[in-house]
């Protein structure tokens, strides 16, 4: 029997073609092989197994539906457009797949504390989260500036029970909360395991997210083969760092005949430092410990970026997703703000579904690619949060379309 494509990737040093690795200071090194091992022993203990089976069907709330988006697809006159509705897990979107995995393997390691960075907050909300439910500590990294910039998500994190700790240095964004969590890692990796928001990282983040999120993927294969009673010919998902897609992916990336569309963010535009389309306009670099597609300033070092949706304006992406799309498996597509912003209210009108702005940047895409296709043809999107947590802002900057009142 040929091993599958996830069984055969990454390599053992985590990678994929010449993407990932570790790039990590001395110190880590042992810790990471540590995370490595026990994740390898782990994934196919019986009682691993059964414990995230329990805790996603009993507390998460999987398997999580597809839903035909009908309305929507008349409005498109083409495809068939279908939503895998990630944005019903718990806490409002495809995260806590991975973060209750993570805090599990804390757990199983005998660790007492989690610590993690976040941007806009929705990777500390659901680690927070994870981490009250199994009653270890948890420590969130944060720039001062997000903190200040997204302050609903910081009192949830504390009314979870967690320690935010301000990144005060640099531009006082990701990139410094990364640094923060690094080092308050490094001061204790014995009692702390670092719990990464994404397929990113050093080896073996890329691979464990990756592995954690693929029930997204294995579950709607089922789910649309029961609908249709055949493969989806498309599947679309948005890009940050590239869980929910990968996610996704792992139950089509061995059937062929199935176009992988990843969509990143084209935000204002081409220029560099008005959108985060990594894949598209990146070149091979180093950054946060793994070799990737990244965007570099003149210096080469990670450049601005910027997106409506704040979490996927990152500077590069997960390793498999570079190495994906240089294998010609999977195809990048691109959905500018406004596109983001018009699909967000479509989705809302049509269907009832008000989407997270980086989900509506795959409904986005969907909108285009089906009305170029016939209407035999499917398109399944993987609708990887909800939108209340970006109500205040599209409201303030975006008239309602067609308004009542
Ligand atoms: C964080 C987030 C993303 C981006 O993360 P990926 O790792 O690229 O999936 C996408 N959608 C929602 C709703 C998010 O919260």
């Amino acid at each position: 029997m040929e091993t599958s494509y996830l069984e055969s990737h990454p390599d053992e040093n985590g990678y994929f073609g010449k993407f990932g690795g570790a790039y990590i200071p001395p110190v880590l090194e042992q810790p990471f092989a540590d995370i490595t091992q026990a994740y390898a022993e782990l994934k196919n203990s019986p009682a691993f197994i059964e414990e995230l089976k329990y805790v996603r069907k009993h507390y998460q709330g999987r398997p999580t539906p597809i839903s035909f988006a009908k309305n929507l697809t008349e409005h498109c006159g083409g495809a068939k457009i279908y939503l895998k509705r990630e944005d019903l897990n718990h806490t409002g979107a495809h995260k806590l797949n991975h973060c209750m995995a993570e805090v599990i393997l804390a757990k199983h390691l005998g660790k007492k504390k989690v610590i993690a960075e976040t941007g806009a907050g929705q990777h500390g909300v659901a680690l927070a989260t994870a981490a009250a439910y199994f009653g270890l500590e948890c420590e969130i990294h944060m720039g001062e500036v997000d903190i200040a910039k997204e302050y609903p998500n910081v009192v949830r994190m504390k009314i979870l029970g967690a320690r935010v700790v301000p990144a005060t240095h640099g531009l006082k964004t990701l990139k410094e909360a990364v640094d923060s969590a690094f080092e308050a890692y490094i001061k204790d990796p014995v009692n702390a395991m670092y719990c990464i928001g994404s397929v990113v990282g050093p080896h073996p983040f890329p691979m464990m997210v990756r592995d954690f999120q693929s029930v997204i993927g294995f579950e709607a294969k089922e789910q649309f083969h029961e609908m249709e009673g055949k493969l989806p010919d498309n599947v679309i998902a948005c890009i940050g760092g590239g869980s929910n897609a990968m996610g996704i992916f792992a139950g089509f990336i061995d059937d062929a005949a199935v176009n992988l569309y990843g969509v990143e963010p084209l935000g204002r535009g081409e220029a560099l430092g008005n959108h985060a389309a990594t894949l598209t306009y990146g070149e091979e670099g180093i950054m946060h410990g793994f070799n990737s597609i990244m965007l570099k300033d003149a210096n080469g070092d990670p450049a601005p970026v910027y997106s409506i949706g704040s979490g996927i304006d990152y500077p590069s992406v997960g390793p498999e997703h570079a190495y994906l799309k240089e294998i010609g498996r999977t195809k990048v597509g691109l959905c500018n703000d406004d596109e983001a912003v018009d699909a967000f209210y479509k989705l809302s009108q049509l269907e009832g579904i008000i989407p997270a702005l980086e989900s509506a940047h795959a409904v986005a895409y969907a909108m285009k690619l089906a009305k170029t296709l016939g209407k035999e043809k499917t398109i399944l999107v993987n609708l990887s949060g909800r939108g209340d947590k970006d109500i205040d802002y599209v409201i303030e900057h975006y008239p309602i379309p067609n308004a009542k009142f």
